[in-house]
């Protein structure tokens, strides 16, 4: 019997015990956290406080090393395509177009120095497919592929999705390959009349009568 009401008080004053806890966070929870809200550098720090957000007038800051959204600074990118090879699952599209001559100084060079080879009429990325592994900004010798704190963005269309970061139009792009296929066609009639000659040449020197071998 004594152990009959025994348990009846154990599970009293674990019930009370459990209101307590629950009662306090109950109140507690009447106050927001920190004087300053979310720019409270403390704010995920505090145990207490209200936690439910007013979306989307407030939003939880992202933190500061973590990935989101990818942006190519196009600018330092050298078209190696390293980012394309390594993405698991084929997120980015790159067309590269090999820059002339002559058209060296005007691609220009990245902020480190490095002369730019490649002018890249097509970068897209598919942030709806993109999964932030940032297995592409690891790989990326420049370091112009980064992740932002931008994670809170949707669209109605999926197209929207496709980030491009080209840095030629589609008229721009085809001149240059234009231009790039001339001066490709020229370099191989050049080469076609030395071998043609170098031939001449060489059986010019021969000397007479060709040598009979049977
Ligand atoms: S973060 Fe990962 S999934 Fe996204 S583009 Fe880079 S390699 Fe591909
Ligand atoms: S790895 Fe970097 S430099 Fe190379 S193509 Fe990708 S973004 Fe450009």
């Amino acid at each position: 019997m004594s152990e009959y009401f025994g348990n009846i008080k154990t599970g009293a004053v674990t019930i009370a015990a459990g209101m307590g806890i629950t009662l306090k966070h109950f109140f507690n929870a009447i106050h927001r956290k920190g004087d300053a809200g979310l720019d409270d550098v403390d704010y995920f720090r505090q145990v207490d406080g209200l936690c439910t957000l007013q979306y989307p007038r407030e939003v939880i800051p992202t933190p500061k090393h973590g990935r989101y959204r990818l942006y190519n600074k196009i600018e330092d990118c050298i078209g190696c395509g390293q980012c394309v090879r390594a993405c698991p699952i084929s997120c980015i599209t790159m067309e590269t177009i090999k820059v002339a001559p002559d058209d060296m100084a005007l691609c220009g060079k990245t902020s480190d120095g490095q002369q730019k080879k490649f002018w890249i009429p097509v970068f897209d990325i598919d942030v709806a497919k993109c999964m932030t592994c940032g297995i592409c900004t690891t790989v990326c010798p420049t370091e112009c592929l980064v992740h932002t704190p931008v994670s809170d963005f949707s669209e109605f269309d999926r197209s929207n999705f496709i980030y491009h970061f080209g840095n030629l139009s589609h008229l721009e792009a085809e001149a240059k390959r234009r231009k790039l296929a001339e001066i490709q066609a020229k370099a191989q009639a050049e080469k076609e009349k030395k071998a043609a000659e170098a031939l001449k040449a060489s059986k010019g020197g021969e000397s007479g009568e060709p040598i009979n071998v049977l």
